[in-house]
């Protein structure tokens, strides 16, 4: 019963020995006790960035639970049932689910109405449209309803407005594009190699650059404004996707870089303190001068004397040098 294990913890980039073949053990199809549940047979397994931050000691903590070193990867996987023991799930049934990535897998009951994998239930597919079964660990699995939920429910684009796509020709970007267009969307996408930028192009994306020969920030900036950015990748080219944002851009954190924001689920929007003034000055002067003079509020300053020590004040911010408001004071009175 071949099985893929984690084999070494990566220094950096995973390597070919990250994950390796295991043919050590077997199972004997007719007479494994499947105990209530099922037997399944793996057809298609999926790889993912993500797994990678669960390349780590067991004891160092992280957004997702570390693979035990040695043992049998898990991760999201489609199978066919071969034998079942359970009313939910028939034999020749196709199941989709977090699973052991292994040939053939003993998915035990836990009770009358569900049957637990690695803690999460199996999914039995219907597959109405009658698609390859792999699409499920793809397209139609976690990277694509990535991508589905990520620009409809965070973004809301409407028709007309510029998307930009980076990791363009990867899992979920390369569906962005296609659901960006199909919005009628203009689609700005970045990818890694001219092969890739060819692909994308095939798939109607308006304008595509390969980030490792253009410049993306004079990329955006002729192409741009942003509208909708999708982060996949964090790092300069999110830093670039802000410099060209246009006024109430939405950008989707999806990138790996960013995880901590997905993990709170973090919308970010843009503040210019002055559209706020009409709405809530009254009542600012109202409450925060009466909670200072009360001592319900704390001030923190940093008092320069004299307009000579300008320059080093104005330093001191770019340094750590200060400690609260930074305040010339030429005069008490
Ligand atoms: P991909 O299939 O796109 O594979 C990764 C691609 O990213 C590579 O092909 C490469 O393409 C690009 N890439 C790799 N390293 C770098 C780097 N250092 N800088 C820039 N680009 C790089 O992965 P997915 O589509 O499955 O995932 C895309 C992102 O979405 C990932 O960050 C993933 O973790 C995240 N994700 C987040 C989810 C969420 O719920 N928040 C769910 C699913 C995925 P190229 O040659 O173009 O550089």
């Amino acid at each position: 019963n071949p099985r893929i294990i984690f084999n070494e913890i990566p220094v950096g980039l995973p390597d070919t020995n990250t994950l390796v073949v295991d043919n050590s053990q077997s199972m004997d199809l007719e007479s494994v006790p499947v105990q209530g549940g099922v037997l399944v047979k793996t057809l298609a397994l999926s790889l993912d960035p993500y797994m990678r931050n669960r390349m780590r000691p067991v004891d160092v903590p992280g957004d997702m639970p570390a693979l035990p070193l040695g043992e049998t990867v898990t991760g999201f996987g489609v199978g066919v049932v071969l034998r079942s023991e359970t009313p939910l799930i028939k034999v020749g049934d196709h199941v989709y689910g977090f699973m052991p990535y292994q040939q053939y897998i003993v998915v035990p009951s836990i009770g009358a109405n569900s049957l637990a994998m690695q803690g999460l239930g199996l999914q039995v597919l219907e597959n109405k449209y009658n698609v390859p079964w792999r699409y499920y660990v793809g397209i139609l699995g976690m990277s694509g309803q990535t991508a589905y939920y990520g620009l409809k429910d965070i973004t809301n684009p409407k028709p007309g407005e510029t998307l930009f796509v980076s990791a363009a020709s990867g899992a979920v970007g390369h569906f962005v594009v296609q659901l960006a267009k199909a919005q009628g969307l203009k689609v700005i996408a970045s990818c890694g190699s001219d092969e890739k930028v060819k692909l994308v192009q095939g798939l109607g994306a308006d304008h595509v650059f390969n980030y490792k020969t253009a410049n993306t920030m004079e990329e955006l900036k002729r192409h741009g404004p942003i509208d909708v950015y999708f982060d996949n990748v964090g790092g300069a080219t999110l830093e670039a996707a802000i410099e060209n944002a246009a006024q109430k851009a939405r950008f989707v954190l999806c990138g790996m870089n960013l995880w901590l924001l997905s993990r709170y689920r973090v919308k970010m929007e843009g503040l210019i303190m002055t559209d706020w003034v009409d709405k809530y000055l009254d009542e600012f002067l109202e409450v925060v001068p009466r909670d200072l003079a009360s001592g319900k509020l704390k001030y923190l300053e940093h008092v320069y004397h004299g307009m000579d020590k300008v320059g080093q004040a104005f330093v001191d911010l770019f340094t750590g040098g200060n400690v609260g408001k930074s305040v010339i004071v030429l005069e008490e009175e």
